[in-house]
């Protein structure tokens, strides 16, 4: 079989299960398990294709598993991240917060940075390969997690995996940068997101009752790690703009910043 067929069989058997998108998922999918980029593929059509290999990624997609899950990576700003069973799949509003601190970190020199509920490191590891200058802490408390952290951060002399829990103050030096994008969902809502989240681990979801419980955490474990000159800076849900700012109760400034959609997506806060 050639790349070319072999993208046609993925496409009908695709097709044929009414899975999403189901070009695009051909074509990654044919492009990964040949070892090329899709912007290769018409060079490498006619190559040969193992046949056999199709199979079981077409199983799990079909099965209605996340793309990313079954390519095992994904792009996130200017490098491709290793996801997996897990891992929270990196989005893109969030490269958005990545944009966001590297224009922050131009205020502080060879800036402390860390990145809270790391997950792949997504945001830690794009902003320490920007910043030569920075030490970037990724702090993440999932084990499953963190085998795909130390994959990615492996290699990127300015990032330390740490493995630890953020609703305890953490034993680092003091952060002149806190990011993060913690779970906020709120518990009960969990059950009736879109079919494909349903793979991904409820740990990175999951912010409590109220979807606020970690941005409580921060907010205390700021005052004995950020800086007082500091800035923190997060992800939230795009109807968190105002309950986020009120349980920040230890920083006198919140701004609620959009992303592209138009919708509050960051903050950014510090205390005085
Ligand atoms: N910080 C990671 C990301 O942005 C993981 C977030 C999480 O697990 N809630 O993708």
């Amino acid at each position: 079989m050639t790349l070319n067929d072999a993208y046609s069989y993925a496409l009908n058997c695709l097709e044929k299960n009414a899975v999403d998108e189901a070009d695009f998922k051909s074509l990654c999918l044919v492009c990964t398990l040949a070892g090329i980029n899709n912007s290769e593929f018409r060079l490498h059509k006619e190559d040969y294709f193992e046949d056999y290999i199709l199979t079981e990624p077409l199983l799990r997609l079909i099965n209605g598993e996340p793309l990313q899950y079954v390519i095992g990576k994904w792009d996130f700003y200017n490098s491709t991240f290793f996801v997996g069973d897990g891992v929270l799949i990196p989005r893109p509003e969030t490269e958005e917060l990545v944009e966001l601190a590297l224009t922050v970190a131009k205020e502080y020199d060879s800036p402390i940075i860390y990145d809270l509920c790391a997950g792949t490191g997504c945001i830690g590891v794009s902003v320490a390969k920007e910043l030569a200058n920075s030490t970037v802490y990724c702090v993440e408390k999932s084990k499953e997690a963190l085998k795909y952290l130390d994959k990615n951060a492996y290699g990127v002399s300015n990032v330390s995996v740490v493995e630890g829990d953020i609703t305890k103050s953490l034993n680092l030096p003091a952060a002149d940068i806190i990011i993060s994008n913690p779970p906020y969902i709120k518990s009960g809502d969990i059950p009736s997101l879109q079919s494909e989240v349903g793979f991904e681990p409820s740990m990175a979801l999951d912010g409590g009752e109220d979807g606020l419980a970690f941005y409580r955490a921060i907010n205390s474990l700021a005052m004995d790690n950020l800086k007082s000159d500091g800035t923190l800076l997060l992800e939230i849900g795009n109807e968190q703009g105002k309950s986020v700012p009120e349980v920040l109760t230890n920083f006198a400034v919140c701004e609620v910043k959009k992303d592209m959609y138009g919708n509050d997506r960051m903050i950014k806060a510090k205390f005085r």
